[in-house]
C-alpha cells in the first residue's frame, strides 16, 4: 500500500506541510473500483479514513468480501452500488447514493475501462459503442452528477482515469484511444467550467500498469500479433515504456492522493503523465 515518506519530527520541529494522506470525513466514489486501479485507489482513500462507494463488475460474493474487508480493516463506511457503466441514470443514481448514503460526495473517480484491441476495418461495431460508453461517455455522466453536489459543498476533486494512449495512440485500439483522447478534452472543459467553485478536475495517464485489463490485452495482442506472451510484454508493450518497468497502483496513489489533497488545488485541467517516459519520447 502507498505511503506518504514521513520525514522524522521532534516536537518542536514543525513539518514544512502536512502529508496529504488525512481524508477522514470525506467520500469518494469511484467507478471501476472492483479490480485494478480503481480498488488500489479505494484502498488509498479507506486506509486514510475516507469513506468509499466500490462500483464495477464481479462476482457478488467476492465484491461483499472485499467491501467488509475493507470496512473493517480501515475502520471506514464501505459502500458497493452497481451501476452498469453503459447506462447513464443509474451512473446519476451512483452519485446521489453516496451522498444519501454516506452524506457527502468530495471525490469522484472515473476510472472504470475496457478495451478491444483490433484493426479498425475488422473492430465489432458493438465494442466500439462500449469502450465509448464505459471508457468517455460515464465520465461524462458522474460528472454532470457530482458537479452540483460539490459545488454546494464548496469543494470537489474530480480525477479521471484517462492514460497515455489520451496522448498518444497506438495501432489496434482506435476506440481506446480516441476515448481516452476525449476523456483529456473533457476534463479540461469542466476544469474551467468549475475553476472557481473550489473544485479541480484533472487526468491520470499512466502507462502499462499490471492489472486484469493488461492481462486480458497481453492475450488479446498476442492473438492480433502472432507472437507469444513474453513477446508482446518486452517488445510490444514495454517496448514504448523507456524504464521497461510496469507502473504500480501505489504510484498511482500516489499522484491520486496529491490531486484530492489541498495541496493540489491549483492542478487544474492537467494530465499528469505517469508512464516511465512513454510520452516524453
Ligand atoms: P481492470 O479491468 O482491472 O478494472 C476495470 C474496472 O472497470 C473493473 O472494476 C470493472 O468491473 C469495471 N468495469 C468494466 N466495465 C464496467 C461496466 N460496464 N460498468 C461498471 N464497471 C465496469 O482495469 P484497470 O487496468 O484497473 O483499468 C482501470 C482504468 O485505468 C481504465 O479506465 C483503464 O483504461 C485505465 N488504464 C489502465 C492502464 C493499465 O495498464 N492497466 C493504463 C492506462 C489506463
Amino acid at each position: 500500500m502507498f505511503q506518504w515518506p514521513r520525514k522524522d519530527t521532534s516536537e518542536t520541529e514543525r513539518p514544512v506541510f502536512r502529508a496529504p494522506d488525512d481524508l477522514k470525513g470525506q467520500v469518494a466514489v469511484i467507478s471501476g473500483s472492483t479490480s485494478g486501479i480503481g480498488l488500489a485507489l479505494a484502498r488509498a482513500v479507506a486506509s486514510r479514513g475516507g469513506d468509499v462507494v466500490l462500483n464495477g463488475l464481479g462476482d457478488p460474493s467476492e465484491i461483499e468480501r472485499t467491501r467488509a474487508e475493507m470496512e473493517a480493516s480501515c475502520g471506514v463506511r464501505v459502500r458497493y452500488h452497481a451501476a452498469n457503466m453503459l447506462k447513464g441514470d443509474e451512473i446519476a443514481d451512483m452519485v446521489a447514493y453516496a451522498r444519501h448514503q454516506l452524506g457527502r460526495l468530495d471525490i469522484l473517480v472515473n476510472n472504470a475501462g475496457i478495451q478491444h484491441v483490433e484493426a479498425v476495418e475488422k473492430f465489432p461495431t458493438d465494442k466500439w459503442e462500449q469502450i465509448i460508453a464505459i471508457n468517455l461517455s460515464s465520465t461524462f455522466y458522474a460528472t454532470r452528477a457530482a458537479i452540483p453536489i460539490m459545488k454546494a459543498q464548496g469543494r470537489g476533486r474530480i480525477v479521471n482515469i484517462a492514460s497515455a494512449h489520451g496522448l498518444v495512440a497506438s495501432p489496434f485500439k482506435s476506440a481506446y484511444v480516441a476515448a481516452k483522447h476525449g476523456v483529456i478534452g473533457f476534463t479540461k472543459t469542466v476544469a474551467l467550467e468549475v475553476a472557481r467553485d473550489g473544485i479541480t478536475c484533472n487526468a491520470i495517464c499512466p502507462g502499462f500498469v499490471d492489472t486484469p485489463l493488461v492481462q486480458a490485452q497481453i492475450a488479446d495482442q498476442a492473438r492480433t500479433r502472432g507472437i507469444s506472451r513474453e513477446k508482446v510484454i518486452t517488445d510490444v508493450m514495454l517496448e514504448a515504456q523507456p524504464t521497461k518497468e510496469f507502473v504500480t497502483t501505489d504510484q498511482l496513489a500516489g499522484m491520486f492522493l496529491y490531486l484530492v489533497s489541498d495541496l493540489g488545488a491549483s492542478a487544474n485541467g492537467a494530465s499528469f503523465s505517469i508512464d516511465g517516459g512513454w510520452t516524453a519520447q
